[in-house]
């Protein structure tokens, strides 16, 4: 299924060209196949259509950069857009309480709520150093107790013992004043599922937040739960302040469109994702990274951020197929490949992805003064006509002297040049592809 879309997306980006703006008409097609990425993806149908009015009203006369048409702009713009909408910035737990910080768990049963407590205690104990209890105030299924005692050890953290013949409040209550007298940082309070919303569970719940003040109340919810998850989150956020989402079961089938729909209803930072049933399958929620799996269009955003990094796609691709076929390489596309190399962050910039100890060995003084050298290269090429870029082997002596008065330059210069032009003319014929970087790097060395 998933294929079958991106088979139609690539199709129908291929049917749109070089037009400078995106305009309804332009994009009409492929907004439908994003409200169908979304919708496949278990958004929910009022979010989705929220979410596509905002899109469009930030796209519609937006300019197309570089090489994109209108339709792979509008998905870089959707991208974003998910992910601002999912996250800013890392939302990772607060503890800003008078000790012990309380934190709630609400959500329903079989949403991992029991497992997440584990993983979430474990997560403060080994990045946050914290000391972290744990107790179950779930009264209602004796087997839930027992099931947090267990995770509890596994996840190194220490358990408070309840029974399903105490009230949650009497448990909550002799938690904390346990948590109080023996200096723990923090009290994970694990809460009665339910299946479905039930109104009596919810007064229950209320209570206990009352009771506690937590600090954080996190919904915990199945990414797999799809279209209602909105109802869950919206019940949720009726009963309770919910200060934070963990998005459970990322790691099964799932594109994870819940995530937008729960953060969208309950206005609440999704904090942490569920990725294992294991112990230690709990990470910091990134916002980028999952819309990417949302939007389901990784390689058309990929190619996006490419342009938009400002590499000229085409023309790199161009000048790759000259070196593949090894002849007809000239001074313009030895023009072209220095201006390509200033597009991505200059030597400077290529310096950056080389191993430290090489870039150290050139140190500052050496780049500027490439810099600079590259800088009078393209000026000197500048200074030519088309033919003789075409055929430099025209280049004598006149031509010579004119192209260094024209550059402001000195004879011998464009001599330089024309010598590192046959060096690598020479070499690409060696190459004969694949060696396009391998070379932007020497050059840059
Ligand atoms: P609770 O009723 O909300 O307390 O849910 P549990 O913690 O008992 O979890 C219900 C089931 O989901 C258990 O079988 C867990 O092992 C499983 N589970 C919880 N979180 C995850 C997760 O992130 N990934 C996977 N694959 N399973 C999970």
């Amino acid at each position: 299924m998933a294929s079958a879309l991106t088979d139609r997306l690539s199709r129908l980006v291929k049917t749109m060209r070089g037009q400078a703006r995106i305009t309804e008409s332009n994009v009409q097609d492929m907004l439908r196949e994003v409200r169908m990425a979304l919708l496949e993806a278990d958004v929910a149908l009022p979010v989705v259509r929220d979410f596509i009015a905002r899109v469009k009203e930030k796209a519609l006369g937006q300019e197309v950069v570089g090489s994109l048409n209108p339709g792979q702009a509008l998905v870089g713009i959707v991208n974003k857009e998910l992910a601002a909408t999912m996250g800013e910035g890392v939302a990772d737990i607060n503890l800003a309480a008078q000790p012990p910080a309380v934190i709630l768990m609400a959500g329903l049963q079989g949403a991992g709520k029991t497992t997440t407590t584990a993983k979430l205690a474990k997560h403060l104990i080994e990045r946050r150093r914290k000391k972290v209890l744990t107790v179950s105030a779930d009264v209602y299924r004796p087997a839930a107790i027992e099931q947090l005692k267990t995770v509890t050890k596994q996840a190194g953290a220490e358990w408070f013992p309840s029974a399903p013949n105490q009230q949650p409040r009497d448990i909550a209550l002799a938690a904390l004043d346990h948590a109080r007298r023996h200096y723990f940082d923090v009290l994970l309070v694990d809460t009665a599922g339910r299946l479905a919303i039930d109104e009596a569970l919810m007064a229950e719940i209320r209570d206990l937040h009352a009771t506690l003040k937590p600090v954080e109340t996190l919904f915990v919810v199945d990414a797999m739960q799809g279209q209602d998850a909105i109802n869950t989150a919206r019940a949720f956020k009726e009963a309770l302040p919910l200060t934070g989402i963990v998005l459970t079961k990322l790691d099964g089938d799932s594109r994870g469109g819940a995530a937008l729909s729960v953060r969208q209803v309950t206005g609440a930072p999704i904090k942490f994702a569920g990725v294992s049933e294991k112990i230690d399958g709990l990470e910091v929620f990134d916002a980028e990274r999952h819309a990417g799996r949302v939007l389901g269009m990784g390689d058309i955003v990929a190619l996006v951020e490419e342009v938009q990094k400002g590499v000229d796609l085409d023309a790199a691709q161009k000048l790759a197929a000259k070196v593949k076929s090894g002849d007809g390489f000239d001074l313009n596309d030895f023009l072209a490949q220095i201006s390509q190399m200033k597009k991505m962050g200059g030597l400077s910039g290529l310096m950056d992805k080389l191993p430290a100890q090489i870039a150290a060995k050139a140190g500052q003084a050496d780049m500027d003064r490439a810099e600079r050298d590259v800088r009078r290269m393209e000026g000197i090429i500048n200074s030519m006509t088309p033919l003789e870029r075409r055929k430099p082997e025209l280049i004598k002596a006149s031509r010579k002297r004119r192209i260094a008065a024209g550059a402001g330059v000195q004879v011998h210069e464009v001599n330089k040049l024309l010598n590192q032009f046959e060096q690598m003319q020479g070499m690409m014929k060696k190459m004969k592809g694949g060696g396009l970087m391998k070379m932007m790097k020497r050059m840059g060395g």
